[in-house]
């Protein structure tokens, strides 16, 4: 079997911004799609992919969790529960940056396997944050819209030459306007 890493598309993307549309039909292309995702995912050190952040506007994600690979078609939260958990999270389409963001603990998702045949998942905690992301993703709502405690993640080394993260506060239209002047800067 062949599969391909895929490049992955960033913020200022206008795809990322898109409504992504239903699966009606999964044929060997989804399922293509679905093995490339993976490996996307996998190469990139993701823990989740929505198929729009590579440019493909299909209602898929995938996630991986303790060992365990999942890749749903058409999800929807179907149940919320009421309470509710902040984490930190990082987009792998908005590099360097973290996101406070408040998730429901507990969801139900219901969609397609990549055989078609119905799924109902009940996520908690970490999966559950994941597949809220992803979903969010399919729907054109990134972490910059779901917070506004934002970081840059940068690297520095201290005293003894260790490297240390640092979390930079910063703000919505900085992150907006930063990743607009790398695109400009590319396209020269
Ligand atoms: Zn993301």
């Amino acid at each position: 079997m062949i599969m391909a890493v895929r490049k992955i598309i960033t913020l200022g993307n206008p795809i990322l911004r898109q409504k992504a549309q239903p699966v009606s039909k999964i044929t060997k292309s989804e399922q293509n799609l679905i093995d490339d995702m993976v490996e996307t995912m996998e190469e990139n050190e993701g823990v989740g992919l929505a198929a729009n952040q590579i440019a493909v506007p299909k209602r898929i994600f995938v996630a991986r969790w303790e060992g365990e690979t999942f890749a749903i078609i058409n999800p929807v939260i179907d149940w919320k529960g009421k309470e509710m958990v902040k984490g930190m999270e990082g987009c792998l389409s908005i590099p360097g940056i973290q996101a406070e963001v408040n998730r429901h603990l507990k969801i139900r998702v219901k969609g397609l396997d990549r055989n078609g045949k119905p799924i109902v998942l009940e996520p908690e905690g970490w999966l559950a944050r994941i597949f809220q992301h992803e979903i969010d993703h399919l729907d054109g709502i990134l972490i910059i819209d779901r917070s506004d405690q934002l970081f840059w993640v940068t690297t520095e080394k201290d005293e003894e030459g260790r490297e240390r993260t640092r979390l930079v506060p910063t703000t919505k239209s900085a992150i907006i306007a930063s990743f607009q002047k790398i695109k400009s800067s590319v396209r020269k």
